[in-house]
């Protein structure tokens, strides 16, 4: 059979291999026949295909271009049977709008056909219209006739031209992936409708397609007319000047005037083509109108050489066959300079998927054995990241937020130090709330004393405000060690969802475990520093630097009270009017002036000064709270027993009688905050304040030391170093292996995937090994 059928084995498995590895179509060049009217170009088209179906005749028939495209199916293509006629061919084109041109035909609108009640029509190959789409045309004389119609509907039925292709596809198993053109003929004087200038339409319709790098012309001249004439030579050497892709068919050899003959053009001593010149006998159009086959023409054509005088020497070179042969050679040619480029990107994607493959890792874990040390290892892995985490050693440490171990020093220092710091010991303690505590503490007593009973009492529940930040510090630091837990996969464990998701599990319950202990131990130190109030402790501040505190305070208070006074007053003399306020002056004034720091006027005498001081020593020891201060207290007999049986003895009358003397001369009437408080009452209000102050201030400082301490050990320390030993003995079992190695399965169906890629660039990386 001469036709391109030789190449298609070839051709298709590149095409597939190359389709599926999804580079570009080989892009097989478009071959278009050029030449003057009736030199034989659509007869040479339809012998190349094999196919009988083109108009043809003498005078302009092709009018319109005829894009051909033919289309390899594999004869088993299911295609080929999937077939319905369209019942009308406007409603199959409304149905067909925006759809791929003849493609995907193989619907289910299809399969629902009996194909048996159409195989006497049904054949392997079938042409289908653009225009016409979903319609198969089994018989070639009717795509004749379509052609025939569709030519005379756009371009008139008088011998005019139009430049708006008609495009058919043909589908065969027999054909090659290809598309030809054939084009009307060059042509130098008008008839019909032909406009004047129909030579230069022409042209310009023909250059548009052949001038592409990508076209093979076959440019065709009919034997009986001076080659120096030919028109389509003159043509094909404008686009392609070294007549690299130009393939010369002398037609109608059967014609020539005796005693001539082609054989110089034919062996290329007259036009320089590096294709060369192929010469060829078609059927004549007494032949077309006796309905000679192709194959018998063919048989003819080839008889006429063998006998032919002249011919027969270069006879092999001669005939349609031998035309196609040499259009494969120039397709295989075509193909062969584009593989290496193809190969190149083959290796390159062969590259890629091997890596994407690798990333998917192995499914070599087949046996128990490997199963187990697969299961160990990354449950180790698991671990050990778990750990990295905690301490800060991880490989991929965040620097976009804190993580980990830092988060969790975050979270004590911080959040917690903060929290604790934030809270205010007395502002929840009303001043009714310290009388009422005082008052019952001292029964019917007189309050002479400021009552220790009141202060335990007070400050006890102040201690328990600790307790909300604390357990929130260990929450905390609980959800960051779930989160840490979370995220210690690795991808080689992603793969595996169901062991991830177990190992997280049983972390999780570990940490959940802990939470308990953790909780409740935090809870018990806040009730250790209920249980005893330590007013021995040596940073507590005594009664008397409590009460030396008020005292400096409200000397301050007076202060700034009496120099606003004195200021008025000045502004008063000024005005004349001056002696009012002298009285004030003449009792404060003196005091005020003198050291700030204690009530040591200077108009006072050494005498005074010494009781003053042996006073104070007194008290100190009596109030002090270090060591010294007890030891010298030994000296002072029977006042030692008071001393250590009650912090809260007496405070120094002369400390009370001076805090309240200042107030006296402030000239304040009666307390303007609480008018409801004797100035007693008040003062051991403010008293017994400063001292939950500074109570609570040491317990708030042994609390921020003592919680993290505890969550490191009961929480945070305890899992660190338990987790491996829970991983290995709640998953660590022979009977879990299959169901933890489960693999996930889209990554086992992208491994699939991957594989059959990369088989496929294989493939075809070998086929183009073989071409080339
Ligand atoms: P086109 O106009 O270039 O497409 O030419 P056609 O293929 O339509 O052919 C024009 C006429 O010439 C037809 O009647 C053909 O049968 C006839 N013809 C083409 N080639 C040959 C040939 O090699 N020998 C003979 N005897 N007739 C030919
Ligand atoms: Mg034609």
């Amino acid at each position: 059979m001469a036709s391109l059928e030789d190449l298609i084995p070839t051709v298709n498995k590149l095409q597939d291999v190359i389709y599926d590895a999804g580079i570009d179509t080989l892009d097989l060049p478009v071959l278009a026949v050029i030449g003057s009217q009736s030199s034989g170009k659509s007869s040479i088209l339809e012998t190349l295909v094999g196919k009988d179906f083109l108009p043809r005749g003498t005078g302009i028939v092709t009018r319109r271009p005829l894009i051909l495209q033919l289309v390899n199916l594999p004869v088993d293509s299911p295609l080929i049977n999937n077939y319905v006629e369209p019942q009308t061919a406007s409603q199959s084109l409304s149905q067909n709008l925006g759809e791929e041109w003849g493609e995907g035909r193989s619907s289910e609108h299809y399969s629902r056909l009996n194909s048996k009640d159409k195989s006497s029509t049904v054949s392997d190959q079938w042409g289908e219209f653009l225009h016409m789409p979903g319609r198969r045309f089994y018989d070639f004389d009717q795509i004749k006739q379509e052609i025939e119609n569709e030519t005379a509907r756009i371009a008139g039925k008088n011998k005019g031209i139009s430049r708006i292709p008609i495009n058919l596809k043909i589908y065969s198993p027999h054909v090659l992936n290809l598309t030809l053109i054939d084009l009307p003929g060059i042509t130098k004087v008008p008839i019909g409708e032909q406009p004047a200038d129909i030579e230069k339409q022409i042209r310009n319709l023909i250059l548009e397609y052949v001038a592409k790098p990508n076209c093979i012309m076959l440019a065709v001249c009919p034997a009986n007319i001076d080659l120096v004439n030919s028109e389509s030579l003159k043509l094909a050497r404008e686009v392609d000047p070294q007549g690299k892709r130009t393939i010369g068919v002398i037609t109608k050899l059967d014609l020539m005037d005796s005693g001539t003959n082609a054989l110089d053009i034919l062996s290329g001593k007259v036009y320089p083509l590096k294709l060369g010149f192929v010469g060829v006998v078609n059927r004549s159009q007494q032949d077309i109108q006796e309905k000679r086959s192709i194959d018998d023409s063919l048989l003819r054509e080839e008889e006429y050489f063998a006998k032919h005088p002249f011919y027969r020497t270069i006879s092999t070179r001669c005939g349609t066959k031998f035309l196609a042969k040499k259009l494969n050679q120039v397709l295989l040619a075509h193909i062969r300079e584009k593989l290496p480029d193809i190969k190149a990107r083959l290796n390159t994607l062969i590259g890629q998927t091997e890596q994407e493959l690798a990333s998917y890792g192995d499914c070599s874990a087949t046996t128990q054995e490997n199963k187990a040390a697969l299961i160990l290892q990354m449950m180790n892995r698991f671990a050990t990241n778990f750990v990295s985490s905690i301490e800060g050693t991880s490989s991929d440490i965040s620097t976009k937020e804190l993580c980990g171990g830092a988060r969790i020093y975050y979270i004590y220092n911080n959040i917690f130090g903060n929290s604790l710091n934030s809270i205010n010991p007395t502002s929840n303690l009303s001043v009714s709330d310290i009388r009422t505590a005082i008052r019952n503490s001292t029964g019917p007593r007189p309050s002479l004393f400021v009552p220790e009973l009141a202060f335990d009492l007070l400050v006890k529940p102040q201690i328990k405000l600790l307790q909300d930040p604390a357990l929130r510090c260990v929450e905390l630091v609980y959800e960051e060690l779930m989160k840490i837990c979370h995220n210690c996969g690795t991808p080689a464990l992603a793969r595996y969802p169901k062991l991830q998701s177990r190992l997280i599990e049983v972390v999780s319950d570990l940490l959940r475990e802990r939470l308990g202990p953790t909780r409740s131990y935090v809870e018990s130190l806040i009730d250790i520093h209920r249980a005893f109030i330590n007013t021995n402790h040596p940073g507590f501040l005594s009664a008397t630097e409590a009460m030396a505190d008020i005292v400096e305070t409200r000397k301050k208070k007076l202060e700034v009270a009496s120099r606003a006074a004195d200021l008025k007053r000045k502004r008063k003399d000024a005005d004349g009017s001056s002696s009012a306020m002298s009285e004030a002056k003449n009792g404060i004034s003196p005091r005020i002036d003198s050291d700030s720091t204690m009530a040591t006027s200077d108009t006072e005498s050494d005498d005074e000064k010494d009781t003053k001081q042996s006073k104070d020593s007194f008290l100190n020891y009596f109030f002090g709270k270090d060591q010294r201060k007890g030891e010298q207290l030994s000296d002072m007999g029977d006042k030692k027993s008071i001393a250590t049986d009650n912090y809260f003895s007496e405070v120094p009358e002369y400390l009370q009688m001076e805090a309240l003397q200042i107030r006296e001369a402030s000239g304040e009437q009666g307390n303007a905050e609480h008018p409801e408080l004797t100035e007693k009452e008040e003062l051991e209000c403010e008293l017994i304040k400063r001292l939950i102050v500074s109570y609570f201030g040491i317990v708030r400082e042994m609390i921020q030391d003592q919680i993290p301490k505890a969550v490191m050990c009961f929480l945070v320390n305890f899992c660190k170093e338990e987790v491996q030993n829970r991983l290995v003995s709640r998953l660590y079992k022979e009977t879990l292996f299959e169901e933890l190695l489960m693999e996930d399965q889209n990554l086992a169906q992208d491994r699939a995937k991957c594989l059959k890629i990369l088989d496929t660039y294989r493939k075809a990386s070998l086929i183009i090994g073989d071409i080339l």
